[in-house]
């Protein structure tokens, strides 16, 4: 595995990989890397001859009073994880690489990205997608995979692909949890382990929301009712919404540490 911090490296390094045809997989992430990301790493290595992995805490999506500076950072182990899973070129770039100076243009998403985590984090999409465009020019994948654990990122991503019709193929993999049902997330270091059992309420609490549904109940009150049980934490957001389909999203605050999660309303195919 090679890892490169200049998007000149990584034009030239692929160059070969594509002049004889091969397929480049792009797993865009911040880092911190758990069993969430291996699993798309896993998928971009079934689908992709060349699996590239991005690492880039993007400042640009983080709010003012948001945890870019605590946000978990750990090169060295992210570099062993990626060579394990099979990821051919891992791209660690300097902020400067993907905003350089004077640096001034920005995607903006619609609609999509104006409720739920658009209200929650102003701006915040607004650095996702400007990222995300920034990677697929450097990196031209064929893929790009994202998790659904962030449903409406997704959602953006494929908008924006779509409206500007850039060349690649958003591919939205299923969410990897831990053995309790709490989604992996790279801020769950960040619970003690009272905090990671009250944030357990979130995840059961949509699952009480499907079970609803499936029933013929409304899921969002379900959902509430489960997380009004729970005084260890404040609750975000419950919405039923269409993000690539019916989906039952939810954030809360456990402690200082922001959790969100989904489930879709639909049964997977
Ligand atoms: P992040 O490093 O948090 O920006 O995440 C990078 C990618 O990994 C995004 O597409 C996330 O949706 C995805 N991801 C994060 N957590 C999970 C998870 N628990 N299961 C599946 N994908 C995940």
């Amino acid at each position: 595995m090679r890892i490169l911090r200049t998007a000149a490296e990584v034009r030239e390094a692929l160059a070969e990989a594509r002049s004889s045809g091969a397929a480049v997989g792009l797993v865009p992430t911040m880092g911190a890397l758990h069993a969430g990301h291996v699993s798309l790493l896993d998928a971009a290595r079934g689908s992709c001859d060349t699996v590239v992995l991005s690492l880039f805490v993007n400042p640009a999506q983080f709010g003012q009073a948001e945890d870019l500076d605590r946000y978990p950072r750990d090169e060295a182990g992210d570099a062993e994880m990626a060579a394990a899973a099979g990821v051919d070129l891992l791209f660690a770039p300097a902020i400067e690489e993907i905003y350089p100076d004077r640096f001034d243009t920005w995607i903006e998403p619609g609609k999509i990205g104006t409720f739920l985590e658009g209200v929650a984090r102003p701006g915040h999409f607004r650095g996702v997608a400007t990222v995300c465009v920034r990677l697929f020019n450097i990196v031209e994948p064929n893929r790009a995979f994202f998790g659904r654990k962030d449903a409406q990122q997704v959602a953006v991503v494929k908008q924006v692909v779509r409206d500007l019709g850039l060349p690649v193929e958003i591919v939205a993999c299923p969410t990897v949890r831990d053995a309790d049902g709490l989604a992996l997330s790279s801020r769950n270091r960040f619970l003690s382990a009272e905090e990671h059992a009250v944030a357990l309420a979130l995840p059961r609490a949509l699952q009480a929301g499907l079970a609803a549904h499936r029933a013929g109940d409304d899921p969002v009150r379900a959902a509430r009712r489960m997380l009004d049980l729970e005084p260890g934490l404040r609750v975000e957001y419950v919405a039923e919404v269409d993000l690539d389909g019916p989906t039952l999203a939810g954030a809360v605050v456990v402690g200082s540490t922001r959790l969100i999660d989904n489930v879709r309303l639909i049964e997977e195919a």
